[in-house]
């Protein structure tokens, strides 16, 4: 049995170091790899201080407002963003490779993907739309609606954007 020992010791040895990087790298959050000083420091953008712009006509149906929350900050590839439709407004069609969460922050909307029935989301509903599958969010014919989107790029790309949503089809 003295061999199984010596070889604990060993392993005991050279594991050190390793457990001792990911202690300083869970004690400061990053990776001990990080060059840039910025990364180390925690930042806040300020209430107001967002550059709001509106909804490009090729994407959406209607009045939106885009207001950028933040953007990926490598290795995360999480973006996310505050939009807010007025009655009658929605995306286009389109599709998101990783997926997408669907925070809802003010007033009534509806959702839905291709091939399913329109849904009502209300503030303070959660909803997930899953990687590739097709679909479009925005407000109720009568009703205003803000929610926060959250997602993750998957090589810098966020979404493919696709036909407009008619009439026919943003009915409930
Ligand atoms: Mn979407």
């Amino acid at each position: 049995m003295k061999l199984p020992v010596a070889i604990l010791i060993s392993l005991y040895v050279f594991a050190l170091p390793t457990s001792h990087a990911q202690t300083n790298a869970a004690r400061t959050g990053v990776s001990p790899t990080a060059s840039a000083q910025d990364s180390y420091l925690i930042s806040i953008t300020r209430s107001g201080s967002r550059q709001p712009s509106k909804g490009p006509s090729e994407r959406f149906t209607g009045t939106v407002q885009i207001e950028p929350l933040f953007s990926a900050h490598d290795p995360s590839r999480v973006i996310g963003g505050s939009v807010t439709f007025q009655t009658g407004a929605r995306t286009a069609w389109h599709t998101h490779p990783l997926g997408q969460i669907l925070i809802v922050t003010a007033g009534v909307g509806w959702v839905a993907q291709w091939g399913g029935p329109v849904q009502e989301i209300r503030e303070g509903d959660v909803v997930w739309i899953p990687a590739g599958v097709k679909h479009w969010h925005g407000a109720t014919p009568n009703t205003a609606m803000t929610h926060i989107a959250i997602l993750e790029e998957l090589n810098g790309n966020s979404g493919e954007w696709l036909e407009k949503v008619s009439d026919e089809q943003y009915r409930k």
